[in-house]
């Protein structure tokens, strides 16, 4: 028989979980705090619950997605005695923090937490592209594997119930990073009247072709400590940064988001750098610890 399911939180993303579930042929118990938000899911086959306790009491295994982590503090303390003894799936974006406490209460209550991030919109999800990264309490994650599956791609990060969050951020901070070098590029080529759409294709296989490059070669020189180059050297890099910046304000574009970047290849080249590639950044964004 397939695994039961319990989604508390309808929202874009809980409303694609739900109906995911449903498709696969769980039988799914939903509540959301605005009620209507049900309807149609019930018209797909869900049974709507009418409070928080009768929907975790009605499956072993619970799933909720609210918007924050205090939202879902808020919606569960109140409801320990009848998670116990059940698997909670946090799929709330938080932090690592965030879910090293949650499993923390988890634990002095008698409920298995795994945290979840959601690597995928919600017109994604149960499609090949999606996946959900996964931490925390091994044991319910791999008796409910299947039943998870039915979202997309499952990837365990480790029991530290902060990890699924560490890599989440860690992919969503590239993601922030590229659309930051989208908007200013946008915000660039369209100051002489270039229509964007007509930009638009060059930006992308010039994006595309970068990661190939950028990603595994910083990989490496970080994992070695190797940061000599024969690609492009932060001196170089230092010495043509600053034509980013002139022709931002040139062109009445606002420099802010790159600002920071020459700050830190300064940075590099005054600690001695000058001959190593952009990989020597990672190292220079450490903040060094306290205890050495
Ligand atoms: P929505 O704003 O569409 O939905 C938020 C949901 O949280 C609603 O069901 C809302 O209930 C509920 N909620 C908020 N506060 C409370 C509360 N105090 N008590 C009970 N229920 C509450 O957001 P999404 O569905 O898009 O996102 C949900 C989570 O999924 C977020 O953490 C988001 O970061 C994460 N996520 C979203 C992605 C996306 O592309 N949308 C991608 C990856 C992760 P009500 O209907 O009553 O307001």
């Amino acid at each position: 028989a397939k695994t039961s399911i319990t989604v508390l939180g309808l929202g874009l993303m809980g409303t694609a979980l739900a109906t995911a579930f449903l498709k696969a042929g769980h039988p799914t118990t939903v509540w959301n705090r605005t009620p209507s938000k049900t309807a149609p899911l019930t018209a797909q086959g869900a049974t709507p619950a009418a409070t928080p306790a009768e929907a975790i009491t009605a499956n072993p295994l619970v799933l909720v997605c609210l918007t924050t982590y205090d939202d879902v503090t808020e919606l569960l303390h109140p409801h320990t005695t009848a998670l116990a003894g059940r698997t909670l799936v946090n799929v709330t974006n938080g932090t690592p923090v965030q879910a090293r406490k949650a499993a923390a209460w988890a634990e002095e209550h008698g409920i298995a937490y795994v945290d979840g991030g959601i690597m995928a919109v919600p017109q994604m999800i149960a499609t090949p592209a999606a996946y959900v990264l996964y931490s925390g309490a091994q044991e319910a994650y791999e008796t409910y594997r299947p039943a998870l599956a039915a979202l997309g791609g499952t990837r365990w990060t480790g029991t530290d119930p902060g990890l699924a969050s560490l890599y989440d951020l860690s992919l969503l901070t590239g993601m922030y990073g590229m659309a930051m070098g989208v908007a200013q590029s946008f915000a660039l080529i369209r100051s002489e009247g270039i229509g964007a759409r007509e930009f638009a294709p060059l930006l992308t296989d010039w994006l595309n072709a970068m990661p190939n490059v950028l990603v595994p070669g910083t990989a490496e020189a970080v994992d070695s400590g190797h940061h000599l180059t024969d690609v492009s050297t932060l001196a170089v890099n230092q010495a043509a940064f600053p034509n980013l910046l002139t022709t931002f304000t040139d062109q009445g574009v606002r420099p802010e988001l790159f600002a920071p970047m020459l700050q830190l290849l300064d940075r590099a080249i005054a600690e001695g750098h000058a001959q190593d590639g952009l990989s020597r950044l990672v190292e220079l964004l450490r903040v060094p610890r306290p205890d050495g």
